[in-house]
C-alpha cells in the first residue's frame, strides 16, 4: 500500500489548531543533525524542547528499544516489570528519593506530585491545609490542575472553574515567599531554573529559604525538574547543583530522550500517604519506556558526560558572546549547563520567535522562552564542531535580523 500524500498544509486540514508548526517537516535525524522532507540539513540546538539530551537515534538507545520491543512492551499495572524496577532502583540510588511513581509526561508527574502533597497535608493536618504556592511565570504542564498551578494566567483563561487553593508569588523574591508561606501552605512548587518563563536560574539563597520556610510550616517542597533534570544542569538533577533537597521531584522530557516517560520521586515517609488505588495510570512505567529511560540514566550519570556539559556550556556561552560583541542583539546571556537563554535587547523586544524562524532558514534549530528570549537546549553530547557550526548558522540569522530591523527603522 502506498502511503498517502501529506504536506504541511495537511496540518491545517486535519489537526486541532493548537500549534503553528514550521513549514519545514523533519524526516530523519542523527546525533545533533536533522534532515527535512526535502533533504535539507539542520543543526539541532533545541533537542525537541530540551528532550533529546543524548541526541537523535543514539545507538545504545536504539539497541534497547529494539531488544525491549522484541521482548515485551506493555503490561498493565496489575503486574510489575523488570525494566521499571531497574529504572526505579537507579533513580533511588542516584537521588534523595526512596520511592518512584512513573507517568508519561511532565504534566502527569506534576499532577501526581500535587495530588500527593494535598493528600499528605490532608492526612497530617486536615482539609484546611490545602494551599499550593507557585511562582509567577512558572510552567508546570497543561492539565487543568498543573495549568492552574503554573504562573502564566493566559494558559488557564477560559477553562474555569479552575482548581482552588493556589496562589502565585514572584520568582526569586525571598520577602514575597516569607509573606506567602504559612501553616495553611500544603506545598511550594518551583522550577530550579524557570525554563518556559525565560531561562531564569533560581538564586541559591532563594531555594534555601524556600526549604527553611517549608520545614517551619510543615509544607512540602516540590522541585519541578521536568526541564532541568537528567543532566541538563551539569548535575544529574539541578537540586544537586544547588545543594537544596526537595521532598518531591518531578522529571520527564529528557528522561526518555523523546520516548514519553515521566516520574515523580519522593521519600518513603511521604510516599506512604498514597496507597493502592488512590492514584494510578495505564501506561506509566511500561517496560519499553522504562528500558529506554534506564539506558538514558546510565549514560547521563557518567561523570564524563556531566563534565562535558560544563565544558560545552563554556564554549556555547563564549560563542554567543562573540556574536553579541559583533551585533549587540542580546542584553543578557544566561543559564546553567546546556539550558541557555539569550534575552534580546530592547530594539528586538518581542521578536525572539523571528530569530528562531530565521535560524531555520539558515539551517539551525533553536527555541524561544517567552517573547524575548532565544533558548538553546542542545544534546548534552553535541560535538564541539556542531556547536560551532550551529552558532555560525545562528549568526547568519542574527545578521539578517539586524539588517532587516535596520532597513525598516
Ligand atoms: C515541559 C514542562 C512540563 C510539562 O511537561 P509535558 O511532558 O509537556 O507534560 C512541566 N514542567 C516543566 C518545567 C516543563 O518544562
Amino acid at each position: 500500500m502506498n502511503p498517502i500524500q501529506v504536506s504541511r498544509a495537511t496540518f491545517d486540514e486535519v489537526m486541532v489548531p493548537l500549534f503553528a508548526p514550521s513549514p519545514m517537516i523533519p524526516a530523519k535525524a542523527l546525533g545533533s543533525h536533522i534532515w527535512d522532507t526535502n533533504g535539507k540539513q539542520y543543526i539541532d540546538l533545541s533537542g525537541g524542547i530540551a528532550v533529546t539530551a543524548l541526541g537523535h537515534s543514539h545507538p545504545e538507545l536504539l539497541k534497547v528499544f529494539h531488544a525491549q520491543g522484541d521482548a515485551i512492551w506493555h503490561v498493565s499495572n496489575g503486574f510489575t516489570n523488570e525494566p521499571a524496577l531497574r529504572l526505579a532502583t537507579k533513580l533511588v540510588d542516584a537521588t534523595f528519593a526512596d520511592k518512584v511513581f512513573f507517568a508519561n509526561s511532565g504534566a502527569e508527574a506534576n499532577e501526581a506530585a500535587l495530588k500527593l502533597a494535598r493528600r499528605v497535608a490532608f492526612d497530617r493536618a486536615g482539609k484546611d491545609k490545602d494551599e499550593i504556592i507557585s511562582c509567577l511565570q512558572s510552567f508546570h504542564g497543561r492539565t487543568l490542575f498543573t495549568v492552574s498551578v503554573g504562573g502564566q494566567p493566559k494558559y488557564a483563561e477560559g477553562f474555569g472553574p479552575l482548581p482552588g487553593g493556589i496562589s502565585h508569588i514572584p520568582y526569586n523574591d525571598i520577602d514575597a515567599a516569607r509573606a506567602a508561606i504559612s501553616d495553611r501552605t500544603c506545598a511550594v512548587i518551583v522550577e530550579p531554573i524557570q525554563g518556559e518563563g525565560g531561562v531564569i536560574p533560581a538564586r541559591r539563597e532563594y531555594l534555601q529559604v524556600l526549604r527553611e520556610l517549608c520545614d517551619q510550616h510543615g509544607a512540602l517542597l516540590i522541585f519541578d525538574e521536568v526541564q532541568t533534570g537528567v543532566g541538563r544542569s551539569g548535575s544529574l538533577y539541578a537540586y544537586m547543583e544547588y545543594g537544596v533537597t526537595p521532598d518531591i521531584l518531578t522529571t520527564a522530557k529528557a528522561l526518555g530522550n523523546g520516548f514519553p516517560v515521566g516520574a515523580m520521586l519522593t521519600t518513603a515517609e511521604i510516599a506512604k500517604h498514597f496507597s493502592v488505588g488512590t492514584h494510578g495510570t495505564t501506561y506509566g512505567g511500561n517496560p519499553l519506556a522504562a528500558a529506554i529511560a534506564e539506558k538514558v540514566i546510565d549514560i547521563v550519570s557518567d561523570p564524563v558526560v556531566l563534565a562535558g556539559v560544563r565544558q560545552k556550556h563554556d564554549r556555547f556561552v563564549a560563542g554567543l558572546k562573540r556574536i553579541n560583541d559583533k551585533y549587540g542583539v542580546f542584553k543578557d546571556i544566561r543559564g546553567v549547563g546546556l539550558l541557555l537563554g539569550a534575552e534580546v535587547s530592547d530594539a528586538f523586544k518581542g521578536k525572539a520567535k523571528e530569530f528562531t524562524t530565521l535560524g531555520i532558514k539558515h539551517g539551525v534549530l533553536t527555541l524561544i522562552a517567552g517573547p524575548s528570549v532565544v533558548r538553546f537546549a542542545p544534546s548534552l553530547l553535541i560535538p564541539d564542531a556542531d556547536i560551532d557550526e550551529g552558532l555560525a548558522r545562528f549568526e547568519k540569522a542574527v545578521a539578517e535580523m539586524v539588517a532587516t530591523v535596520a532597513a525598516t527603522a
